[in-house]
């Protein structure tokens, strides 16, 4: 359990997160401009009349982005509300021309209704995150105020992008219930769940940095063992899981010293900076907007039928749960490196391939990739489209089949790791050919042949009598002395396995 030390008391967190991913589709939520927005995109160029909000223009809903909602809800495990509303939000900002963001109203249920994912908890076991609901909303244009120095831009190419807002859940009524967040590295694991299920399910990229996944976060402390909810603040627009856990942990900490000061938290909105990790009121709960919630009059109820949720729910994927819990069944791996692999399904298909029929490559297989070919993204193609370019000078690309090649040679003793190692770095050098053509060309084969292994030991036992001496007498740790000097007497090429037992055997 995650707790801070207080002055009389420990404190525990409670954290409650509001994330955005941008709704991966052709075009935005209301019109038919396209929904890229990338910056290597003119500004204003993806722009219909209902984006620049024109009088008179109508918001005509994009079923896509629908579908892609309520395949969200089914990967979250979530109800599917078969009748929601759009409401209009209202506020002023210049990067907002309605004058009103179109959501779901706050009061009424949502296309995607109360969910669960699962999570690892601190404790180390699975821990369910509820939620609370998820909906369809439009993103805001953007705002520049660095291109000129006493003048700022709009750029209304985001304008009406889809946004899906997931707000995990708080049971209230009964505080026993603890399927909320409750440390900063929960807050992470959660984030990094529902952005593996957005990736697998390809509703979204969600990637913190390019800027289709943020979060709001809402934080609130107690004295630990209670079950009380106290006044949570909410900090707006985090962009980074680690500015995120930082900002729990300062807030929670600000907190913590206003209560121990005899103080009372208000329930304001804050903002995080990036530059000093603290965080700091942007707007009080005084002043807190009332958004005016409306049926947006344009737009008819959202009615989804039974026929269409069952057709979405045929072609879920495997999710990344159920990917893990296979890597974890099958190759034994921990849960950690299981999770690297299902980070998109890309990887975990290039995992896959490797693997083949062969589950006893999963776990070594899963090993290279991690500590190997993850550190050389330049050296493989995640997609493993087999593209292999025409430029002499670009880097060889590291195929699934090279990989488990090269492990199978370590398997059958045709090659040691050393060697392996050796192999794994030309090919990263532009050596092209198979590993095992690779070893061939450069002769890296095992010494297997128990009688020159022999020979070399026995020079090695002759030339160090001393140290002989002393591993008779028990300084039993010498034999790694021993074999590292036939190791190198022989260029590396000996079975290192081999070499140790005929050692032991050879010294006793
Ligand atoms: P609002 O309508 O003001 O945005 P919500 O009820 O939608 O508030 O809650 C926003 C988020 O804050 C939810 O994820 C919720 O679980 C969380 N939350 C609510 N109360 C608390 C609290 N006391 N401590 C921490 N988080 C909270
Ligand atoms: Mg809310």
């Amino acid at each position: 359990m995650f707790t801070i030390k207080g002055k009389t008391t420990d404190w525990e967190v409670v954290i409650g997160l509001e994330t955005h991913i941008e709704v991966l589709s052709n075009s935005k939520i209301f019109s038919g401009a396209s929904a890229d927005y990338n910056p290597t995109i003119k500004p204003n160029t993806q722009v219909s009349m209902v984006d620049a909000a024109m009088p008179g223009m109508l918001p005509v809903l994009n079923e896509y982005c629908v579908e892609q909602a309520i395949k969200f809800g089914l990967g979250i495990n979530a109800e599917i509300s078969h009748r929601s509303k759009f409401a209009r939000k209202q506020y002023f900002y210049p990067d907002l021309p309605q004058g009103y963001q179109i959501s779901q109203p706050a009061e009424e249920p949502p296309v995607v209704g109360r969910g669960w994912i699962e999570i690892m908890g601190d404790d180390g076991n699975k821990k369910k995150i509820f939620i609370e609901r998820a909906h369809l909303e439009q993103d805001a244009a953007k705002n520049k105020h660095d291109m000129h120095p006493s003048k700022s831009f709009v750029d209304l190419n985001r304008s009406g992008v889809t946004l899906l807002e997931i707000v995990t859940f708080l049971d209230t009524k009964n505080p026993e219930n603890n399927s909320y967040i409750s440390s900063p590295d929960e807050a992470e694991r959660y984030l990094r769940e529902i952005r593996e299920i957005a990736r697998a399910l390809g509703v979204s990229k969600a990637n913190m940095e390019e800027g289709s996944m943020r979060a709001d976060v809402n934080v609130s402390v107690r004295p630990a063992g209670s079950n009380e909810f106290r006044t949570r603040t909410e900090t707006k627009n985090m962009i980074s899981f680690k500015f995120i856990k930082s900002a729990i942990e300062y807030e929670a900490r600000r907190q913590i010293e206003i209560y121990e000061n005899g103080g009372t938290v208000s329930q304001d909105t804050m903002r995080y900076s990036q530059a000093d990790g603290t965080t700091s009121v942007l707007r009080s709960k005084e002043n807190a907007l009332d958004y005016r919630y409306f049926p947006d009059p344009d737009l008819l109820p959202l009615i989804i039928t039974d026929e269409q949720i069952e057709r979405i729910r045929k072609t879920m994927p495997e999710l990344p749960a159920a990917t893990r819990a296979r890597y974890i069944a099958d190759y034994g791996l921990k849960e950690y490196d299981a999770a690297r692999l299902t980070e998109t399904t890309d990887i975990s298909h290039w995992f896959d391939c490797a693997v083949g029929n062969k589950k006893e490559r999963g776990k070594i297989i899963a090993n290279w990739m991690i500590s190997e070919l993850f550190a050389h993204p330049e050296n493989w193609d995640e997609k493993n489209s087999g593209k292999i370019s025409d430029d002499p000078d670009a880097p060889r690309i590291i195929t699934p089949s090279d990989l488990a090649e090269l492990v199978d040679m370590i398997a059958a003793s045709e090659i040691n790791g050393k060697q392996a190692k050796e192999i794994f770095i030309k090919m990263l050098d532009g050596e092209t050919g198979t590993p095992r053509e690779i070893a061939d060309k450069f002769g890296m084969k095992q010494i297997t042949d128990t009688a020159a292994i022999e020979r070399v030991i026995d020079e090695i036992i002759a030339a160090n009598p001393s140290q002989v001496e002393q591993y008779k007498s028990g300084k039993v740790g010498l034999l790694g002395f021993f074999v590292g000097n036939v190791m190198r007497a022989t260029g590396g090429q000996a079975n290192p396995a081999v070499v140790s037992e005929m050692m032991k055997s050879k010294l006793n």
